[in-house]
């Protein structure tokens, strides 16, 4: 590395691949003893097998935040992995460059992910200069403020949780009441897509940033990635895309967006361009996750932007579409963050039904017959992506009433999509998705048969399978599967007033049926691979 220094810098600042946060106090003042350091590492890029434009997303963007940072004026190290893959780890690193920059301070934010907080604390016992860290400044919730709200163990509900932080922000409040009267306008929303709504549902913005010499830098050190690689990336690199994006969610996804949140289609994949911009895999989703969580964006620019979308609309955005959008960001996200952190490093083994099995091999291809999977997983290795139904109850049910290993469910959540990074990406799955943490994110398991899937898409018209049959060779795998996950887990869940009414339905059935069925399963289980 000395061969890279100009002069020495009394003070190190690392900026990790999620804290592009431009509004950070940090840059307020300029200093050339400062070097702020950016860094393209192989243990980031291969802690998991990511998806390619995963990869590509984050290390174009540190390009790009390195480079605005330069142009404002701020001493700037970005490093690319040909400069770093001679070093083991990040602390590796680090120690080498405080050695040749004479460093005599080493700052920090505090990183978002346990694995990488630790390593950070380790690294800072074990140096002599003095180490200081910094919130991210990114949050609604300081880390500080964390422990106020959330203790280890405990079941937090979402609900409680969001209430008191909207009247905390007074945000969608009037005179101290939750404007329009009512708190959850989830009644309005979750429609299915008529064939008729179609030709309202906005053509994707989509960017084409050019990451050519990313993927062959890939290539070149032998990063193992997952899905469908573009020279040309579609999401978001910059503050100023980011920004973009809002805009766009803002004017053409805003308006219908609580309605729709929970709909999915195969009916729209009108392959406009050579980017693909087809709708269905986007409908009325604002994809921000990537830029908000790599804090090109911060929650309250988001949420504030909404709202005033809404205010301008004059009654053409209703309120129920801006409080479904609101509840998300201001509700779930800061919510499975503080559930996070005070759960951890417990949470990452809990595994309270005792699923064992293994994920089957097609979600790496998406070549399965059941086509609501197949759709779900086949976009998001094209894509990156898929919304918040398809990887809760298309991708993530099947694994759940399938009995997968959550250990594996969270690999490959955490390695295919585009925002996946375990803070926001553990909570969602091990604990809303898959019900391993028995509670402490969701009030109840959130499995389901093949009628919940009619209901929300249109996927079972064109299936192999029969939605509406549940022990013959052709129904549909999830009714059976869905049967046998609630009877083997009767005692977890038969007190829980949300599942009492399944039971009784369960028990109506006569035996013969019940027996039928779950034949039908402990067959489909053994053919798992060929579903
Ligand atoms: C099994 C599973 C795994 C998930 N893994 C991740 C993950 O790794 N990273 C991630 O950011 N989200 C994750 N989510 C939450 C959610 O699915 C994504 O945030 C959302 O699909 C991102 O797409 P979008 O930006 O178009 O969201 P929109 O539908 O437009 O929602 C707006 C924003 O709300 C926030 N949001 C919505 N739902 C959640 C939620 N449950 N938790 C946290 N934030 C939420 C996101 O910032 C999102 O950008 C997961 C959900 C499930 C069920
Ligand atoms: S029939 Fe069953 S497997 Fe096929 S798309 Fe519908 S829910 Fe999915």
């Amino acid at each position: 590395m000395s061969h890279l220094v100009s002069s020495p810098a009394q003070k190190l600042r690392l900026i990790l691949g999620d804290q592009l946060n431009a509004s950070h106090s940090w840059y307020k003042v300029k200093s050339p003893n400062t070097l702020y350091v950016i860094a393209e590492l192989h243990q980031e890029a291969s802690y998991t097998r990511h998806h390619v434009q995963k990869v590509s997303a984050f290390f174009a963007a540190m390009a790009a935040f390195a480079h605005a940072l330069k142009q404002a004026g701020h001493r700037v190290l970005h490093l690319t992995l040909d400069e770093t893959s001679q070093y083991q780890d990040l602390p590796a690193l680090l120690r080498d460059l405080i050695e040749c920059y004479q460093t005599r301070e080493f700052e920090y934010q505090l990183p978002d992910e346990y694995r990488l907080r630790q390593q950070l604390l380790v690294f800072s016992n074990s140096i002599e200069v003095s180490v200081q860290a910094y919130e991210s400044e990114h949050f609604y919730l300081s880390d500080a403020e964390l422990l106020d709200y959330f203790n280890a163990g405990k079941k937090h509900r979402l609900e409680h949780f969001y209430r008191k932080l909207r009247v905390r922000f007074n945000l969608l409040m009037e005179q101290g009441k939750p404007l329009g009267g009512q708190w959850n306008y989830d009644a309005d929303n979750r429609q299915k897509l008529k064939v008729s709504d179609f030709n309202d549902v906005p053509t994707p913005l989509l960017f084409a940033n050019d990451v050519r010499p990313i993927l062959q830098r890939l290539k070149r050190h032998n990063i193992a990635t997952i899905g469908v690689a573009h020279d040309h990336l579609l999401w978001p690199i910059t503050r100023c895309q980011a920004n973009q994006l809002l805009e766009h969610f803002c004017r053409y996804c805003s308006i219908r967006f609580g309605r729709f949140q929970d709909a999915m289609t195969s009916k729209l994949d009108t392959k406009l361009g050579a980017l693909g911009e087809d709708k269905q895999w986007t409908l009325y989703h604002s994809r921000l996750s990537f830029a908000i969580n790599a804090k090109l964006l911060s929650p309250k620019r988001v949420v504030d932007s909404a709202i005033a979308a809404y205010e301008a609309a004059n009654g053409e955005i209703t309120l129920a579409q801006i409080e479904g959008f609101v509840r998300q960001i201001l509700g779930w996200r800061e919510f499975v963050r503080g559930v996070y952190w005070a759960n951890m490093p417990e949470y990452a083994k809990l595994n309270t039904l005792s699923a064992t099995r293994d994920l089957p091999s097609w979600f790496w291809n998406g070549d399965t017959k059941m086509n609501c999977l197949h759709h779900a997983i086949k976009q998001s290795l094209d894509y990156s992506y898929a919304h918040h139904i398809q990887r809760l109850m298309v991708t993530g049910n099947f694994c759940l009433i399938s009995g997968i290993d959550p250990d594996q469910v969270d690999d490959w959540y955490l390695g295919i999509y585009i925002d996946a990074i375990e803070w926001v990406e553990m909570p969602n799955t091990r604990g809303m998705s898959q019900f391993a943490d028995s509670g402490i994110v969701g009030s109840k398991a959130y499995a389901a048969s093949g009628n919940y899937i009619n209901k929300m898409s249109d996927y079972c018209a064109d299936c192999r399978y029969q939605v509406k049959e549940s022990h013959t060779e052709e129904a549909c795998p999830l009714n059976a599967l869905y049967w046998r996950f609630m009877a083997q887990h009767i005692d977890d869940f038969k007190t829980n007033p949300r599942t009492k009414m399944v039971y009784a339905n369960w028990l109506k059935k006569p035996i013969e049926d019940r027996e039928l069925i779950l034949a039908r399963a402990e067959k489909l289980l053994g053919h798992i691979e060929d579903l």
